[in-house]
């Protein structure tokens, strides 16, 4: 495929295009100096390049201003945002922070922000509905500990966190997506089998409609957990899931797009 001129790049920003396009999101989790922007760029001409493929990369804070103003192809998003829109909470940052940055979703109720820093799905809940209210789309995430999961109880936990992190206000389901990401395969290199994928992807469907009605069928469940370039495509082609969310992998051009091209199948 030649390069694509300026007036021929089809926006990954928007949702209602093309809304059943494969959503690849990029955490870059507490990674990125300025000295890495190039790589946000060759995301960016990748993704125009891709255009089945909805792409977004949520990079630390301190980058979002920066790869916003610069993104013709990708959407840019925060990784967390306080539940207040402002006030004194030294150190936090804001949904409508986010939103004046040029970021146009936030990822909460990462596992990471569960236990380091004692999120509760209530708390999950209450950042999600700052986030919709700021006029951000959100991705809830949601996951089962190893010891969950040996437990026999990886079903029963995720759909109590989907009960008590998202909002069913209302407008909610349109800019709702999840992401079930196991605790024990995110950064490990361990990824849930597709077997698993497909019988939790499931649940969580039935989850979505029990919580939202038809709309419910339309939420894009996404898969996150050791994502790379070698599991993609099989996993991106399993029963129910929507696109992947990618840490470590995504902080490369060249990893991430490998991810974003083994999507496209799917878009056909
Ligand atoms: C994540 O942090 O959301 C994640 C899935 O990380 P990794 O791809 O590195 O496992």
């Amino acid at each position: 495929m030649g390069g694509i001129q300026a007036g021929e790049i089809l926006s990954n920003l928007e949702r209602s295009d093309m809304p059943n396009r494969p959503f690849i999101v990029g955490n870059w989790k507490m990674n990125g100096l300025r000295s890495q922007m190039a790589e946000a760029r060759a995301i960016d001409r990748g993704a125009a390049r891709h255009v089945g493929v909805r792409v977004a990369v949520a990079p630390p804070f301190t980058l979002i201003a920066a790869m916003a103003e610069d993104a013709h192809a990708i959407a840019v998003g925060g990784q967390d945002c306080h539940q207040q829109q402002s006030g004194a909470f030294t150190g936090d940052i804001s949904a409508a922070m986010l939103k004046d940055a040029g970021a146009t979703f936030v990822i909460v109720g990462h596992s990471e922000r569960r236990a380091m820093h004692g999120e509760t799905d209530a708390v999950v809940k209450a950042k999600a509905e700052a986030a919709l209210e700021a006029g951000l789309e959100i991705i809830v995430c949601v996951g089962e500990t190893e010891a969950q999961r040996d437990a026999g109880q990886a079903e029963a936990v995720v759909c109590a966190q989907l009960d008590g992190s998202l909002p069913v206000g209302e407008g909610a389901a349109p800019r709702l997506t999840v992401a079930y990401e196991p605790v024990w395969a995110i950064g490990t290199g361990r990824v849930a089998s597709p077997a698993d994928v497909a019988a939790m992807h499931g649940a969580i469907r039935a989850r979505l409609a029990t919580l939202f009605g038809e709309e419910g069928a339309e939420i894009s469940i996404l898969y996150g957990g050791s994502v790379n370039a070698g599991n993609a495509a099989e996993l991106l082609a399993t029963d129910e899931v929507g696109g992947a969310l990618v840490g470590g992998a995504s902080l490369t051009a060249e990893s991430f797009l490998a991810i974003v091209a083994a999507a496209l199948p799917q878009a056909d």
